[in-house]
């Protein structure tokens, strides 16, 4: 069984058919969904998202870069009280983006520093999103070694060196669709990263792997992601889900090992 680490199945993307799309990716072998939050509009679809397929669905908690805004401490004090009321699966999406918009960077800047320091003290994973920021992320990840601070740079595209600090941080590379875009470059990048580094995930409903680009993501589509790394890696289908499950199951050891038994 597959894992997708990071997909927002309880966006309005999703509303009419979240059922049938569920069943339809648990058919293709997707067994586990990871739910990154994104800030203080989305939670509670999120979260009753996961209240409708406890065994199967795991609320992250944190605030995306994006929705850094003028209210962003009234945000993070937000996820200090969800995090005193029960477990999460981990802390994110958090991370810098300076893509669209940086005239929030200092805020973000302060947002993810706080962000880690509630990975670090509830001991579970931190998942970071970072566009036109890569190195400025990695950076900041670089002065928390030797915490114990872990997680995934979901929808990594970077080039080769970032891969290999993002490795020796301990982090994971989460892999998606972009793997399957010609012009990624992320293939050549791959043929040199030992498989134990990554995990799969969709970033459903955004970010389609060929040949569905520019249409609505699912997690069913992530087949189409583990087919295009067992090519790069010219190894079986069978192979990439082991590893990249067992993967998966380690960063998020603590929601596996809540999980009751079948
Ligand atoms: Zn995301």
């Amino acid at each position: 069984m597959m894992i997708d680490t990071h997909c927002h199945l309880y966006l309005d993307d999703f509303k009419e058919d979240a059922g049938d799309m569920l069943i339809r990716a648990v058919n293709a072998e997707v067994s586990h969904f990871f739910l990154p939050a994104i800030d203080s509009t989305t939670h509670k679809a999120m979260m009753d998202m996961e209240q409708q397929y406890p065994e199967r669905c795991f609320s992250m908690i944190g605030l995306h870069p994006c929705s850094v805004k003028q209210n962003y401490l009234y945000e993070l004090d937000h996820i200090r009280e969800l995090l005193k009321q029960r477990p999460f699966a981990a802390i994110g999406e958090t991370g810098l983006d300076f893509y669209w918009d940086s005239s929030f960077a200092k805020e973000q800047y302060i947002a993810l520093d706080a962000q880690i320091e509630l990975a670090l003290k509830y001991d579970i994973p931190l998942v970071l999103h970072t566009r036109n920021a890569m190195q400025e992320t990695i950076n900041v990840i670089n002065n928390y070694k030797g915490s114990g601070l872990r997680g995934i740079f979901h929808c990594f595209g970077g080039s080769l060196e970032e891969a290999k600090q993002i490795i020796e941080c301990g982090f994971f590379l989460g892999i998606g669709g972009v793997v399957t875009y010609k012009k990624s470059g992320l293939d050549e990048t791959l043929k040199n990263i030992d498989m134990d580094h990554l995990v799969l995930e969709t970033d459903a409903p955004y970010l389609s792997p060929v040949p569905f680009r520019g249409k609505r993501n699912e997690s069913s589509f992530l087949t189409y992601i583990v087919q295009k790394i067992a090519d790069i890696k010219q190894v079986s289908i069978a192979e990439v889900v082991r590893i990249t499950t067992a993967n998966a199951k380690s960063v998020f050891n603590k929601s596996f090992s809540q999980e009751k038994a079948p």
